[in-house]
């Protein structure tokens, strides 16, 4: 289980009429993504932003903003530490103008961009690589007099992941990386048009879902529609947006993310059948994955552990000792569909190990006689640079372990992980068009092609 310490979610919308609520309900659809802080800019004669730290909830708790074109913004901390400054849409002056710019994603070569924009004379006053993104494309625009093409040329710069909303001269503009790791969609409504960075965003606004945003391009929705390309690369979808990052019921690349995770648990059933009664779900990131072992397995599916929801994102026990306490807070076990039962539990990833160990714990103490791990990813083995918080190798059990002393160490019966076949069979898209690094270690971009900015 990868915990919600991901990336973030963006979104915009230009409209006939005021969009605060539609912007409002959009990042709260989206709060999975990040629940740092989250922030709007809203443009009426003038750009206004307001964002602080906190839930969408919390932040616009007795705020409204007007104005009929805005950009949203929901954040987890990827570069840049959890703070104020580094809250998103920022809001950019420079001599050609300014805009509000909000970003879900990493760049990966931040820190030699940014030496060398300080070296040109841009001044920084976050360490967000929203920030230096924002000075690029300011750069390149005052250099070559055209917006677009400023955004064009800061993409042969920018390496890594990237969604971009941006919030300029009472237009929306959205900007994919050429890989598209992250997802990025396009809704419509009559003539109304929003783009965010799941579909269930827009669902919840009564939208449309038109197209997904094609990786490379810049969409520019002003009095009409444009789409210009930056740079071509190879198609890089992140595979964990489908395994786990994303809301099952979003659309991304043309693709259920419900029936994806359906077919990565039929297919975990077909590759790592278990001797037992039923199939519970680690709540919720197995859920869905395990509706589809126990259909192909044709055993019984039930839930076996309650999650508690009313447990805050403040809810941490510092002691040690009481990390057990922590997790049966969260996860408790329903014992009548435990006691005396040969499990099956799913979830969704392994990364450290040590929630999976205690939920073991906490299972046969509620007397089940078996619990055999299936796991619908991969063993992740490698950090991933792209924008999801799994930066260091030592954090992974699979990268210190086989699977046998993974078993051991969580003290399960049985331990399976689907294949990286089985994997990619699952998710339906082909192998040259997914990001696969956190498990293979073959990364979408090599450091040594990254272009400089001189
Ligand atoms: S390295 Fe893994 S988590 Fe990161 S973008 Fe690639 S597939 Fe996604």
């Amino acid at each position: 289980m990868i915990k919600s310490r991901d990336k973030c979610g963006v979104f915009g919308i230009k409209s006939k009429s005021g969009v605060f609520d539609r912007i409002y309900y959009g990042l709260y659809a989206l709060q999975h993504r990040g629940q740092e802080s989250a922030g709007m800019a809203m443009c009426t004669d003038h750009i206004r932003v307001h964002k602080d730290m906190g839930l969408v909830t919390e932040v616009f708790n007795h705020i409204h903003l007007e104005g009929n074109i805005g950009i949203g913004h929901v954040r987890y901390s990827t570069t840049g530490g959890s703070k104020i400054e580094n809250a998103q849409p920022l809001f950019i002056q420079y001599s050609g103008g300014n805009f509000a710019i909000a970003h879900n994603g990493n760049i990966i070569n931040y820190a030699e961009l940014r030496e060398t924009l300080e070296r040109r004379g841009s001044i920084f006053s976050t360490t967000s690589d929203t920030e230096m993104i924002a000075q690029l494309i300011a750069q390149e625009h005052t250099k070559l007099g055209d917006f677009v093409e400023g955004i064009k040329s800061a993409m042969n710069y920018l390496e890594g992941s990237y969604s971009l909303v941006i919030l300029c001269d009472r237009k929306i503009i959205a900007v994919r990386d050429p890989h598209g790791f992250r997802p990025f969609v396009l809704g419509q409504s009559g003539e109304d048009y929003a783009v965010a960075s799941e579909s269930c965003a827009l669902d919840c606004i009564n939208m449309k879902l038109v197209r997904d945003i094609k990786p490379s391009e810049i969409l520019v929705i002003g009095n009409c529609i444009e789409s210009h390309f930056g740079p071509e690369k190879r198609t890089a979808h992140c595979m964990f947006e489908y395994v786990y990052f994303a809301r099952p019921d979003s659309i991304i690349n043309g693709k259920s993310v419900y029936e994806i995770r359906k077919n990565l648990g039929k297919t975990l059933a077909e590759e790592a059948p278990a001797k037992a009664d039923r199939v519970i779900p680690v709540p919720d990131s197995g859920r869905t994955a395990s509706i589809g072992y126990s259909r192909e397995s044709k055993k019984t599916y039930g839930e076996g552990l309650m999650k508690n929801r009313y447990v805050g994102r403040t809810f941490i026990i510092p002691e040690q000792e009481n990390r057990e306490m922590e997790v049966k807070m969260k996860l408790n076990p329903i014992k009548s569909g435990i006691e005396g039962k040969s499990l099956v539990l799913v979830d969704d990833s392994l990364v450290r190990g040590t929630t999976m160990k205690q939920l073991i714990q906490i299972i046969k103490e509620a007397n089940a006689k078996e619990v055999h791990v299936r796991i619908s990813s991969p063993p992740i083995r490698y950090p991933c640079h792209y924008g999801i918080d799994m930066q260091t190798q030592t954090e992974f059990i699979a990268s210190k372990k086989d699977i046998e002393g993974i078993r051991k160490e969580i003290g399960a019966d049985s331990l399976a992980y689907i294949s990286l076949e089985g994997l990619i069979n699952a998710i339906g898209e082909p192998e040259s068009e997914l990001c696969l690094a956190c498990l293979t270690g073959e990364y979408p971009i090599k450091r040594k092609e990254q272009t400089k900015l001189l």
